[in-house]
């Protein structure tokens, strides 16, 4: 929670910006001081507003397995609406995967699979969804991990996307790997947290998606639930999302569930 906080605090992160490019770096600083070496993958997109350079931080932690378990969170906020502080999306992501860094780097690495944790900018859309809006960070490493699937062939894609909810129900879309489905069912049911995965009613557009394109297994971690009411979504996209509808304890479950992934697959 103290990483979500201190992320948020940063202000609006507008993908493809100066904004995203501070953000980025201070990720990366935060993986430096835990003593991984981050890197950062700047690329120019064509979009909607022109040419744009977007950047993902990237981790790897070399483990047990030769292949790759890909952990994913976009860290760009919404554009467009005044006020916006994006605590859910893009900040409990990140939090998330900066904890697990953090919790990985001190099993040894020889009880660990092989890791990427991956931080993309530009999965909001800037004007509208489509083959040049939305997605970036996720497409670019989709394409390299593709290119080197030969030799470093890809387990499992999780993505963390709105995961802080206080009144956490992860609602998996439809459009997510069926193994990799029961694989997270599975782990919620070894942590005791199986009520808390639900299915979703449909398909969502999100950082897995460019991976499933790609030929991957990918899941994506999402609290599509995020309301007044356990059937609301409507803090999503607004002002609403704010740190004070977010609990540690649901970061903590969404860690929880994607170690217990990572360890016993
Ligand atoms: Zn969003």
């Amino acid at each position: 929670m103290e990483e979500v906080q201190a992320f948020v605090a940063l202000g609006s992160k507008k993908a493809g910006t100066a904004e995203t490019e501070r953000a980025a770096r201070w990720i990366q600083a935060r993986l430096i001081s835990l003593g991984l070496s981050a890197r950062i993958d700047s690329f120019t997109n064509d979009t909607p507003l022109g040419p744009l350079v977007f950047r993902n931080v990237l981790v790897s932690l070399p483990g047990a397995t030769p292949d790759l378990f890909v952990l994913g969170a976009h860290y760009d906020t919404k554009s467009g609406i005044e006020g916006f502080v994006g605590a859910n999306d893009s900040g409990s992501g990140v939090g998330v995967l900066i904890e697990l860094a953090r919790v990985l780097t001190v099993i040894p690495s020889d009880r660990r699979p092989t890791v990427l944790l991956a931080f993309f900018d530009g999965e909001e859309c800037r004007v509208e969804y489509g083959p040049n809006d939305g997605l970036h960070g996720s497409r670019q490493l989709a394409a390299q991990l593709r290119a080197d699937a030969e030799q470093v062939p890809v387990r499992a894609v999780v993505i963390a996307d709105m995961v802080g909810d206080r009144d956490l129900t992860l609602t998996l879309p439809r459009n997510s790997s069926p193994l990799l489905m029961q694989a997270i069912f599975a782990a919620a049911e070894r942590q005791g947290i199986r009520s808390y995965i639900h299915l979703a009613e449909g398909a969502v557009l999100d950082d897995h998606v460019p991976f499933l394109d790609a030929g991957f297994p990918a899941i994506d971690l999402i609290d599509f639930h995020y309301g007044s009411e356990p059937d609301l979504n409507e803090y999503w996209h607004t002002t609403q999302d704010t740190l004070d509808k977010l609990s540690a304890d649901s970061l903590e479950l969404t860690g929880r569930l994607i170690l217990t992934f990572l360890l016993q697959p």
